[in-house]
């Protein structure tokens, strides 16, 4: 049942039906309602007394909703993130599928012209659009009434064609026309390079079960190894499964997958409506889809016939669901590939420390592509103190110098800030009041336009004050620079050329994105200011400077993958620039140009500096070396969350006495104490064995189960934790 109890429910079968199977729905009574929930398995007997049981009152499906591969991956994942298995199933369907929606289409209905008849064509005379949409259908068969649609004709005059007997309706199949493989694939039209051969060599999809880390710089060919891949795949009539980071499923690169394949390309992403998903989840079950590209909750869609997994960016922080049932696509989908016995591939330029680890122990084939293909060479790196050289408005004279040039050479700029916004901080310069968020330890960050004040952790927002609240003073002023204030000011500094602002703010609508990145596509010289949003996976081939603003914002993060995540970003930014013929340059701005880990940044590959890190993760117990799962504990009222959590940790103390190896710290307030108006504590658990955290982990969450947990108080177990915030 999708609750969010820990536990199974027993009923008995309706009388005179089929026995059901495995893995289908059930519609069944549920205290005072009626709830469909999924079949796990038949038993010969309960537990419960006879009497108690209630008797189901549907059976939904004939066959299972999911391969006994998938339903097995998503019963390992339920245990595995000690997470509930009702919600967990609930978690891997669309919502349509979850309140009853069919597993096939129906059957369509279309509209068929009706054999020609003079007299009845001689009506439409004087009705041009009815004779047109008549004479499509003559063509084209059968349509439904999207395609009618699409075809620029709408139901009245459908319905005109019907009264005057020219058309009829019939009921029809489903389509479920599978291209065959020899039409599926185009032409590669770039010959790969001896690293991409052997790359291809090595991910054999005949092969089975094999884990695959395409270890490859940015510019160096990866998607190119993983269309030729997906064509194999393809020809063998298999489904082909990519996975990607939120942001990177823009219509630019589906496209260049629709280009390279005559076959459609079902895209599965948040933006959808649950309709669409319920369709993308159907043509992914039937084998209708040969190709699906979709974000991280795409890793659960049935596939008729797997061939493989292919996860881009794996080192992408999306991959990690925050909530609910806290997964990681690419860990599920690794699981998933050895009980399919199908290949993974997993690609970065900037492998996660776990990924690289498993690649060093052999545990995954590493595979490097080192080169940028084509003729495009790896840019010059350099740090720039502005401890000496103060950046007035976040961009200092030695950067400001580059700038010019690179412009007046007829080239694009890069400039990467992480923050958006128009400034960090608002202040009063005579008390030193600053603006907090009244829901969360976070300053509020100042926006242009509309003019406000706004939490970037919580819904809040307010209107800017003119005056101190605490001492009236006219004084108050902003701190610090985000995306708005450098446009602004880029904008007075640079007059002949555009400024392209690129943060969440100003790509808010569906095309607002694909409109920028076309823009910078044209190549006319302009400077590029922007988010996170700009460090992935897009190609800027105009771009020959980019500048990292501010990389101390990454430097002192409390988080253990603080450092991690900023070499990926600096690398993944770096990667953006001189990808065509054009050699580019990268510059980092920073207070602490003596820094070891930016220092080696500037000498060492991506995989040294990351090396070095796993040294460190190594010598203080740290994942990948250990696995750490947090107890986290929220709550509306402090005092009830801090006794909550001491609680926990009195039961975690009394269970880690039968466990060995395992390590608890806290409890501590979370980073971030108060978030949305909820403060917040963990407890860490950590272990160097798999198989002892998961034992100590499921008997935790049975006992704090058990217990009375206050009604203002939230827990939940984050195995694998990705951040700590
Ligand atoms: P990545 O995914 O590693 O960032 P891409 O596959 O997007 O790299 O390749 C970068 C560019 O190089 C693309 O324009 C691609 O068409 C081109 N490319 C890839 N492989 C080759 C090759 N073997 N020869 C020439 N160009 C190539
Ligand atoms: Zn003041
Ligand atoms: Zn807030």
């Amino acid at each position: 049942m999708p609750t969010p109890l820990r536990r199974v429910f027993d009923y008995l079968p309706i009388v005179g039906a089929d026995a059901p199977v495995a893995g289908t729905r059930i519609r069944v009574p549920f205290g005072r309602r009626q709830v469909i929930g999924i079949l796990l398995e038949i038993a010969d007997s309960s537990s419960w007394p006879e009497k108690q049981l209630k008797t189901a009152l549907e059976y939904l499906d004939s066959e299972p909703l999911f391969s006994a591969e998938l339903f097995k991956t998503l019963l390992w994942a339920s245990d595995y993130y000690q997470y509930p298995v009702g919600d967990t199933l609930a978690t891997a369907l669309p919502k349509l599928i979850r309140s009853g929606s069919p597993i096939e289409p129906p059957a369509e209905i279309r509209y068929r012209a009706l054999p020609p008849d003079q007299d009845l064509e001689s009506q439409l005379a004087r009705a041009p659009r009815q004779r047109e949409l008549l004479e499509t259908l003559t063509h084209s068969g059968p349509l439904s009434m999207a395609e009618i649609r699409q075809a620029g004709f709408d139901r009245a005059l459908i319905k005109q064609l019907e009264d005057k007997g020219l058309t009829e309706t019939v009921l029809t199949d489903r389509s479920d026309e599978k291209p065959g493989p020899d039409v599926m694939v185009a032409a590669s039209p770039v010959r790969p390079n001896a690293e991409q051969i052997r790359a291809l060599t090595a991910i054999a999809p005949e092969l089975g079960f094999q884990c695959s880390l395409l270890d490859g710089v940015t510019g160096s060919g990866k998607t190119e190894v993983y269309m030729q891949v997906m064509a194999k795949v393809l020809e063998a009539g298999r489904q082909c499964l990519l996975l990607v980071p939120e942001i990177g499923l823009t219509p630019q690169n589906l496209r260049r997958f629709e280009q390279r394949f005559n076959c459609p390309v079902v895209a599965m992403h948040s933006a959808m409506t649950d309709r669409e998903r319920l369709l993308a989840w159907r043509a992914a079950r039937s084998g209708c889809a040969p190709i699906i590209i979709g974000t991280r909750s795409a890793v659960f869609l049935p596939l008729a016939n797997p061939g493989i997994i292919i996860i881009d960016e794996e080192h992408d922080a999306s991959f990690k669901q925050q909530e609910g049932l806290r997964y990681s696509a690419r860990d599920f989908a690794v699981k998933r590939a050895q009980l399919e016995n199908i290949p993974v591939v997993l690609g970065s330029a900037t492998p996660s420390l776990e990924s690289l680890n498993n690649a060093l122990a052999g545990k995954f084939q590493h595979l490097k592509l080192s080169q940028r293909a084509g003729s495009a060479s790896a840019p010059k790196m350099s740090l720039i103190d502005v401890a000496s050289d103060p950046a007035s408005e976040g961009i200092s004279e030695a950067l400001s110098v580059k700038i010019d040039k690179h412009l007046q050479q007829g080239n694009q700029v890069l400039l990467f800030i992480n923050r958006r916004g128009y400034a960090p901080v608002l202040q009063c310069d005579r008390c030193g009041w600053h603006c907090e968020c009244h829901h969360c330890n976070a300053s509020m960050t100042v926006h242009a336009s509309p003019p406000s004040l706004r939490c970037h952790h919580c819904e809040a927002r307010t209107n800017i004050p003119s005056q101190c609240p605490n001492c009236q003073s006219d004084n108050i002023s902003t701190r610090g620079a985000g995306t708005q204030k450098l446009e602004q000011f880029l904008n007075k500094q640079y007059r002949s050329v555009p400024v392209l602002r690129i943060d969440r703010d100003s790509t808010r609508g569906r095309e607002a994105f694909a409109q920028l990145t076309d823009k910078i596509n044209q190549g006319e010289p302009s400077i590029l200011l922007g988010t996170q949003m700009l460090a992935k996976g897009h190609h800027f081939p105009d771009v020959t400077l980019v500048a990292i603003l501010d990389a101390d914002i990454g430097l002192f993060s409390p988080d253990f993958r603080g450092q991690e995540q900023m070499i990926q970003t600096i690398v993944q930014v770096a990667g953006r620039a001189g990808r065509a013929d054009k050699t580019g340059e990268v510059v980092i701005q920073t207070r602490h140009a003596e820094h070891p880990g930016l220092n080696r940044l500037m000498t060492q590959s991506y995989e040294q500096c990351a090396r070095s890190l796993l040294q460190e993760r190594q010598l203080s117990r740290m994942p990948p070396f250990t696995h750490l799962c947090l107890l986290r504990i929220e709550s509306a009222v402090a005092q009830q969350g801090v006794r909550f959590a001491r609680q926990c940790y009195e039961t975690a103390f009394r269970l880690q006495q039968q466990e060995q190896q395992i390590e608890l710290i806290g409890p501590l307030p979370a980073p971030m104490e108060r978030k949305a108006g909820r403060f917040r504590f963990q407890l860490h658990i950590k272990s160097a064995s798999r198989p002892r955290l998961q034992r100590f982990l499921q008997a935790l969450a049975v006992t704090i189960e058990a217990g009375k947990t206050p009604s203002q108080v939230r827990w939940s177990l984050d195995v694998d934790a990705q951040d700590l915030l």
